[in-house]
């Protein structure tokens, strides 16, 4: 293709010369005028190539040489109109026409000599303009006008010695020029220094025929003039390989490596991309695409992206919406979005699209790029459910949970048992727990977070709470450090235990072995004090007096092995191994028993018993029943203070015996008597002094009964006396 053409052009050249030729053969005018309008047009040519393309031109060498082609051809014309034979100018004639031939061909060599000293060098074009004005200017004055231009032909003698020596100068200028141009011959590309050198060389060639003509109509003349006509024309070619060709080779260039380059990203980006189409089906993916989805590209090409989505309000929903604002022309960022793969497995994109308008400004596709977040989702599906158990965790917490800034007390965190009152998640601990306005302190409130930050350990300290109600509450409070990196306290979590119960249990039992002891410690000092009086006081003490001490002492032995028997009831039935040793029981002979144990005084209480004949047994456990009867007994004598008859009777119903003690002592309010049957209950404002108890007896009463099957209960009224009954089943 390249010989093709290069050869099509020598022929052309060839014919063109070759017509040159023959219109010399015909008219040497003609010829000359051809040959001179063809270089005129293609120094014109020059000039508006190098003009217009000198932004490109990235050496000022072509721009001046350009410029001096454009006064060149100028010369070349005027030289022309005065050839002789011509006949338009007055005065033309060979003379006037070397003459000016002459001026252009200076021209030509010092712009040849000038141009390589520009290169590298900031030229002004408009300068340079009127500097080539006022040379021609001047040159045309000292022919036309001053007439001071020396003759270059005479009639008759010819070419004169000043015309020939001013081409061999000429010549001398442009070897020169070529000298200092292989010179600077980095600046060039090296087909473009051939062209000039070859346009310099056949310049020189062309002057050295113009030296030798005879006549202007001459062979010479002829080759010098052809010779001319190619030098312009290599010039020309230098001129537009170095404004036109190779810039645009250089753009074009650019834009392809540019063109690979995105094509290399579009297609190896780490991110998918997809072209969707106004129709909304995928015109283009890359290879990232394809994976993503597990699609091949041909499988993606030309389907439906909304086929691609979740059939979610996060999925598709989501994406008919951003589809619908693209073609509307709107950006869209950072969306996210869940996808499904080929294989139906869910994948979440964030997805940003931009609209690509065409000149009318008229959305024609949309350029996505989804980054896969599925691992990031995931991620926060579990953080999220990490955080939604730990939530609830902390708010199943029967007790109040909190996390406070080390810095500045602030909760972060509370559970609903925390939140008590109004304050909320963001007021100040000490607000929040004791409505207070400064931090706790001092020894009887210590600041667990101030504990905490000190110690950098966990922390218990002990407060008292008062809720809305003003109820007081002890509250044990845990403090646990939370470090950062730096190993400083940032925040600590606390949780408060409520041991109100504990610490009343704690006093009850403070309260009971104080009661034990004192309950122990009177018949154990009858017991000492008699047995001690026996032993050192025996000898004068009567028999019966000795006798007498020794009762007391058994009888008080009696009361202490009593108390203690309840206590051992009491601590059987609460270990759940309170086991009866039943068999027949004769009623009469329990109850007397029973009244012969207790110690009261016989001429202040009288103790009837009021037994039916029937039945004179009960299946029960003989040591139990007497313990029952005993404390209702006791009871009944110490809580009659003023005496009184005390009625010990039993009576069968259909399935029980009902076994009464009834007294006409103090009596028992009925609020306090719901309340008797309970541990550790005394009434205490009975108007009694000294009467020493437990608050166990009625206690152990029901504990018994009950295992028997039975129940007990009491009727009374305060200051006429008071009726315990309790069943034991037939
Ligand atoms: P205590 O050791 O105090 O007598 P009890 O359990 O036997 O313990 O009785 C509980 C309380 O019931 C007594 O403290 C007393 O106030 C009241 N109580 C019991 N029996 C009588 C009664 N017969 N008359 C009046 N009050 C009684």
């Amino acid at each position: 293709m390249v010989i093709i053409r290069r050869y099509s052009m020598v022929l052309i050249a060839a014919l063109v010369l070759f017509s040159l030729y023959l219109a010399s053969e015909y008219h040497y005018l003609l010829f000359h005028y051809l040959a001179e309008i063809f270089s005129i047009t293609v120094g014109f040519s020059i000039f508006i190539v190098a003009w217009n393309s000198r932004r490109f031109l990235d050496n000022n060498y072509f721009l001046f040489i350009g410029i001096a082609y454009l006064f060149i051809s100028g010369l070349d014309i005027l030289h022309t109109l005065t050839y002789p034979g011509m006949n338009i100018i007055a005065g033309s004639g060979t003379n006037l026409a070397a003459q000016l031939w002459l001026c252009a061909r200076y021209v030509e060599a010092g712009a040849f000599l000038i141009a390589p000293f520009l290169l590298g060098k900031r030229l002004n074009p408009y300068i340079t303009f009127l500097s080539y004005i006022l040379v021609i200017s001047l040159l045309a004055g000292t022919i036309f006008y001053w007439g001071v231009f020396p003759d270059c032909f005479i009639e008759g003698t010819g070419l004169t010695s000043f015309k020939i020596n001013s081409e061999y100068a000429i010549c001398l200028i442009l070897a020169g020029s070529m000298v200092i141009l292989i010179q600077r011959r980095r600046h060039f590309d090296s087909g473009v220094l051939k062209l000039l050198l070859a346009a310099m060389a056949i310049t020189i060639a062309s002057e050295l025929f113009f030296t030798i003509y005879v006549s202007a109509y001459g062979v010479p003349n002829l080759i010098g003039h052809f010779l001319k006509i190619i030098s312009f024309y290599l010039m020309y070619k230098a001129i537009v390989e170095t404004g036109l060709v190779a810039p645009y080779n250089i753009l074009f260039r650019d834009l392809k490596q540019s063109e690979d380059q995105y094509r290399d990203l579009y297609d190896e980006a780490p991110n998918a991309f997809f072209s969707v189409g106004i129709d909304g089906r995928i015109e283009r993916v890359n290879r990232s695409a394809t994976e993503l989805l597990g699609f091949s590209v041909s499988e993606l090409i030309g389907r439906p992206v909304l086929d691609l989505y979740a059939d979610t309000t996060s999925g598709k929903t989501k994406a008919q919406d951003i589809f619908n604002r693209f073609r509307s022309g709107q950006e869209v960022h950072g969306e996210e979005l869940e996808m499904r793969k080929s294989d139906g497995t869910p994948v979440w994109i964030d997805l940003s699209v931009r609209p690509i308008l065409d000149a009318n400004r008229t959305v024609v596709l949309s350029q996505s790029i989804a980054v896969d977040i599925t691992t990031r989702k995931q991620a926060e599906e579990r953080i999220q459910q990490q955080k939604e158990l730990l939530e609830n965790t902390l708010e199943s917490l029967a007790y109040p949970f909190y996390v406070i800034d080390a810095s500045d007390y602030t909760i972060e965190v509370a559970n609903s048992a925390a939140r008590w009152n109004e304050l909320m998640a963001g007021s100040k601990c000490y607000m929040m727990t004791h409505g207070i306005s400064q931090p706790c302190s001092g020894p009887e409130h210590p600041c667990p977070l101030e504990d905490v930050i000190v110690s950098r350990r966990p922390v218990i300290v002990e407060h008292k709470h008062y809720d809305s109600q003003d109820n007081e509450t002890n509250i044990e409070v845990y403090g646990h450090p939370i470090f950062d990196k730096e190993g400083n306290v940032t925040q600590m979590i606390e949780y408060c235990l409520d041991i109100t119960e504990r610490r009343k249990i704690d006093q009850m039992k403070d309260d009971f072995i104080g009661l034990v002891s004192h309950e122990l410690r009177s018949p154990l000092t009858v017991i000492t004090g008699a047995l001690n009086t026996v032993l050192t006081e025996g000898e004068f003490l009567t028999q019966e007096a000795a006798k007498q001490l020794l009762n007391d002492a058994a009888l008080e032995a009696e009361t202490l092995s009593h108390i203690l028997g309840n206590l051992v009831e009491l601590s059987r039935a609460h270990a759940d191994r309170l086991f009866l040793y039943a068999q027949e029981v004769d009623i009469a002979n329990t109850i007397q028993n029973t009244i012969g144990r207790i110690s009261y005084d016989p001429e202040l209480y009288q103790i009837e018993v009021d037994l039916p004949n029937k039945p004179s047994t009960v299946y029960a456990d003989r040591i139990r029943l007497e313990r029952i009867l005993r404390n209702l007994l006791e009871n009944a004598v110490k809580y009659s203070p003023e005496g009184g008859r005390i009625q010990v009777s039993a009576k069968p119903d259909e399935e029980n015996l009902i076994i009464s003690v009834s007294d006409q002592g103090i009596g028992i309010s009925a609020t306090e008597q719901t309340k008797l049957f309970a541990s550790f209950q005394r009434i205490e404002d009975n108007g009694l002094e000294e009467v020493g108890g437990l608050g166990l007896g009625l206690l152990v009463c029901r504990r018994l009964v009950e295992a028997h099957g039975g129940r007990i209960w009491v009727e009374s009224e305060p200051g006429k006396g008071s009726t315990f009954s309790f069943t034991i089943p037939l």
